[in-house]
């Protein structure tokens, strides 16, 4: 049997595939392949979705990320506190901007971005911003976070990418914020596309008009304001992205209803759980399980991965301090390298059915026994 990580054949029905064709060719019969009709319309049930008064699509995640950055005037000369935990795009962007990273390390409990060590970070080093993330889907503690950046003037950049679905501890989707939070729309994302695409959510007039610019290679209604990029996001992926909105909440609610019945067969096992506060808070990207150490979590994910379970050692196997090109960056790192060595995701994906579940559950069960 076997339980697959992702199910893309259940996400990409025969009916969808026929709805994205009709589409497809309702733009080669106009030629508007750039900035069209379906990414108004995405645009604007985004950010409606999302509790925003801006949604700005662009290329990617990473871009999205970097364009934020640009967007708070980060570049040479300033620092940015990023969250130990992530995918490498979310340290990636800081070098590019030519700006330093300060690493922050997380709750060793879940990941998240520590509070208490970002009070203690902002004692040693100046920093100009943070990016917070939302990892696995759970919500960064945003308030607490504004809290303390608010005094120093220090901006927040939230890595939205994994959350699409999930809300903020205030019980808010995750971009509804005043912060700038940015998304991605990669394939295995909750709300993918059929290629690349990502998008910046903002309350801001000023900066979403500046966002607006950057994207399309700093042009204003007056020739060029700034130095942008080409980062424009494609009527193609727009197409997709606008019609997988029909039933992104229904897939949303399946997620909840699969890491809920995770967590009730895995409550009583050795392998700890992500606290249960975050059953309805996260957008459940992935369900990580800690295990007690490294060897721990080698031999569990063997064990898994040789009865066909789609399980992922950490999904990040090192913590974003312990990556090459950037180790020598300054910052609090103990708990990421922890935690990082502990992790475990289990497949998750909208389509598993209680018999995928209980393999999982039974086959965790027959390792730690
Ligand atoms: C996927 C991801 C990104 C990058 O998004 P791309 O669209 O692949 O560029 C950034 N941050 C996090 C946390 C991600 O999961």
């Amino acid at each position: 049997m076997g339980v697959p990580l992702y199910n893309f054949a259940e996400l990409h029905n025969d009916q969808l595939k026929k709805d994205v064709l009709k589409r497809f060719e309702n733009i080669l019969s106009k030629n508007a392949y750039i900035e069209g009709e379906y990414n108004q319309s995405f645009e604007k049930r985004f950010a409606e979705k999302q509790g925003a008064k801006y949604c700005l699509m662009v290329a990617n995640g990473t871009d999205a990320l970097e364009i934020a950055l640009q967007a708070y005037d980060i570049g040479p000369g300033k620092k940015v506190g990023v969250a130990n935990i992530s995918f490498y795009a979310s340290a990636e962007c800081v070098i590019n901007r030519g700006a330093e990273i300060v690493f922050v390390d997380v709750d060793p409990d879940t990941g998240l971005i520590c509070p208490k060590s970002l009070e203690r970070t902002i004692k040693q080093h100046k920093l100009d911003a943070i990016i917070p993330v939302h990892i696995y889907g759970m919500p960064a503690p945003i308030e607490e976070l504004e809290k303390i950046c608010k005094p120093h003037n220090i901006k927040i950049v939230e890595d939205g990418a994994q959350a699409q679905g999930g809300r903020l501890e205030n019980g808010k989707p995750i971009g509804s914020s005043d912060n700038l939070t940015t998304f991605s729309f990669y394939p295995t994302k909750n709300l993918g596309g059929m290629g690349d695409g990502g998008a910046i959510l903002t309350n801001s007039d000023e900066l979403a008009t500046k966002i607006t610019s950057i994207r399309n290679h700093g042009r204003s209604p007056n020739g060029h304001a700034l130095v942008g990029r080409n980062s424009r996001c494609d009527s193609f992926q727009a197409a997709v992205l606008d019609l997988k909105l029909d039933n992104i909440d229904q897939l949303s609610k399946q997620r909840t209803e699969v890491a809920g019945k995770y967590n009730e067969i895995l409550s009583s096992s050795k392998a700890k759980l992500m606290p249960k506060r975050y059953l309805n808070l996260s957008s459940w990207h992935m369900f990580p399980i800690l295990a007690k150490d490294k060897d721990e979590q080698l031999a569990l994910c063997k064990h898994l991965n040789e009865n066909n379970i789609g399980a992922t050692a950490s999904f990040y196997p090192k913590s974003l301090p312990e990556e090459l090109p950037i180790k020598d960056f300054p910052g609090e790192k103990e708990n990421a390298v922890q935690f990082a060595s502990r992790c475990i995701c289990l497949p998750m994906n909208p389509f598993l059915k209680d018999a995928d579940i209980q393999e999982v559950a039974q086959q965790i069960n027959s390792f730690y026994l």
